[in-house]
């Protein structure tokens, strides 16, 4: 195959580059105009703009921790025990201990029989998923939460514009979460958000806003660079090189310990309004694709399909599927690489050594730890053909 599909990622438009590289030369960027789609879309009363999705997530857990952390007696933050590493490092850079909970492999949702038995004594909020666009039973966290008089934080990062019951991802609980980095839904090479309708966290997070620093010149100035480099090779002709000498990093997480709170940088923001501005259809195109791997695949026993949960509409940034057998897992794998059939978080958060002192308890999590060794997930961005698709769903129906 002459082509090469990148795990994921949305495409950028040559005249959306253009009228990108004229406004940053102008500077005439506009992060209120980009707060404010945003806060349509999603029917909130307030957005706050951050450099990252996980500057935003620590930014919001630190704000928890002070108006609601009771001066210390309630200092953890519930996280599933699968889910992006940037989580973790938000909480840990929040000042929180972390309490993990298995999820359900079937789902990737909460396993909520689990999730019931957590002790809340110290507990000040728990965080959802969504991740590859799958809404998590976000009713039933709400409920839990406020059974037990603690925040839900409705982590959105990869659900841009997936509902339940025609509610977005993202206003459940307390306050949601939005990432516009590389890979995500919308992007703009990086940055983040935070939603609500709090008027208190709104009024805490308004003046802590006045303290954010901007990026260095340099940091700008690789952004600057990093829109060429993403604009050109995401191409599916081009991608094999980055693929090749594994620059890209697309789709892929390392923990990093430190979280730099910092402001969005404004020249960037046209590319995410240009984005924001047509995400129906960046949501349509990739739910089609999601929905006909749905339709299609119709593998053996060694291979299950997550199940959706009812009356949500996922927005499918990746279909994820689980591949039972680690050898077959791994063939398919270094096999149809170019196909962007691609592995995701190699481990639940439970066995990442870097998070192991900032636990409150350490438990197997044999739910997330499967999920860790069997998922595998099928590209569904905008260069994915109707041919790749149905090839790759003859790949994944013989398994
Ligand atoms: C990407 C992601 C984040 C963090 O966003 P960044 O903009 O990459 O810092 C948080 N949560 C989830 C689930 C994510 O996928």
């Amino acid at each position: 195959m002459l082509k090469h599909l990148s795990p994921t990622g949305s495409p950028i438009k040559l005249f959306e580059l253009v009228s990108w590289f004229y406004s940053a030369l102008s500077g005439s960027g506009d992060r209120a105009k980009l707060q404010n789609m945003v806060k349509r879309l999603l029917n909130r009363e307030y957005s706050f703009l951050y450099s990252t999705g996980r500057g935003a997530m620590t930014e919001l857990l630190s704000a928890v921790k002070a108006l609601h952390g009771k001066h210390g007696e309630r200092n953890e933050v519930i996280l599933p025990a699968y889910t992006c590493y940037s989580v973790a490092s938000s909480a840990i850079n929040a000042g929180l201990k972390i309490r993990l909970c298995d999820i359900d492999p079937q789902t990737l949702s909460y396993d909520l029989q689990k999730l019931r038995e957590i002790d809340f004594s110290r507990v000040a909020a728990i965080v959802s998923a969504n991740l590859y666009g799958l809404p998590n039973d976000l009713g039933a966290l709400e409920r839990v939460a406020m059974e037990h008089g603690v925040l839900l934080i409705d982590d959105a990062a990869q659900s841009l514009n997936s509902k339940i019951d025609g509610r977005h991802v993202g206003t459940y609980g307390y306050a949601g979460i939005l990432s516009l980095d590389k890979g995500k839904n919308v992007t703009s090479m990086q940055g983040g958000l935070i939603v609500t309708n709090d008027s208190e966290l709104a009024e805490y997070l308004d003046k802590a806003s006045e303290q954010l620093s901007d990026l260095s010149s340099k940091s700008k100035f690789i952004e600057f660079v990093k829109v060429f480099v993403y604009f050109l090779f995401l191409n599916p002709y081009a991608y094999k090189i980055p693929a090749n000498i594994s620059f890209s990093g697309l789709g892929e997480t390392r923990f990093e310990t430190e979280v730099e709170v910092k402001a969005y940088p404004e020249f960037l923001s046209s590319l995410a309004i240009a984005q924001f501005d047509r995400v129906e259809l960046i949501t349509e195109s990739r739910v089609s694709r999601g929905e006909f791997y749905e339709q299609t695949l119709n593998p053996g026993s060694g291979v299950s399909k997550i199940a959706k949960l009812e009356s949500t509409e996922p927005v499918y940034l990746r279909y994820p599927i689980l591949v039972h057998d680690g050898d077959l897992r791994s063939d398919l794998l270094t096999q149809y690489r170019q196909y962007g059939i691609s592995a995701s978080y190699p481990e639940p958060l439970n066995l990442l050594s870097e998070i192991e002192a900032h636990l409150v308890t350490r438990e197997a999590c044999p739910g997330a730890e499967r999920v860790a060794r069997e998922i595998v997930t099928l590209p569904t961005h905008a260069f994915v053909t109707d041919n790749d698709a149905k090839r790759i769903c003859e790949i994944v129906n013989k398994l």
